[in-house]
């Protein structure tokens, strides 16, 4: 026995209905036998709704977001190549290390990147330094 969900094109019912299998449905479907048990319609057919389906489409979705992260994490870490390969890592100095290099007139000086708060942003961007932040992926979420 297997169990259907139909649904009438008609009155937009749904309801449970039994059959010995898919092809008993099949049969009584192609001889019009199959009607709907409110308005008697033969419009009747296997609900899309099913669980199953519904489940399914869901985890398509899920997917195609998980894809998108990964590319999203791709490109963030594109750009963690290039700033690694062409910048000087200062860790925690940057404040220091982004002043000393405004002030100093360093010019041939390679650019930096390392950690500041935003409080250190404000201030170097008052003193008009200019500074970029960037999204940063940890190690460990590589
Ligand atoms: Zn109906």
């Amino acid at each position: 026995m297997i169990k259907y969900k139909l649904a009438c094109g008609d009155c937009n019912e749904t309801f449970d209905s039994w059959f010995a299998s898919s092809k008993e449905y099949e049969k009584l479907k192609n001889k019009k036998l199959l009607t709907c048990h409110i308005c008697n319609s033969q419009r009747v057919e296997k609900s899309l709704m099913a669980p199953k389906l519904i489940h399914s489409k869901n985890k398509k979705k899920n997917n195609s977001d998980l894809i998108k992260l990964e590319m999203i994490k791709k490109t963030v870490k594109g750009y963690q190549k290039f700033i690694k390969d062409n910048f000087k890592y200062v860790g925690e100095n940057f404040a220091y290390e982004a002043r000393s290099i405004h002030y100093d007139k360093k010019e041939n000086i390679k650019g930096i990147y390392g950690k500041a708060s935003k409080k250190d942003i404000q201030e170097l961007k008052e003193e008009g330094i200019e500074t970029h932040s960037f999204p940063w992926l940890k190690e460990k979420d590589n």
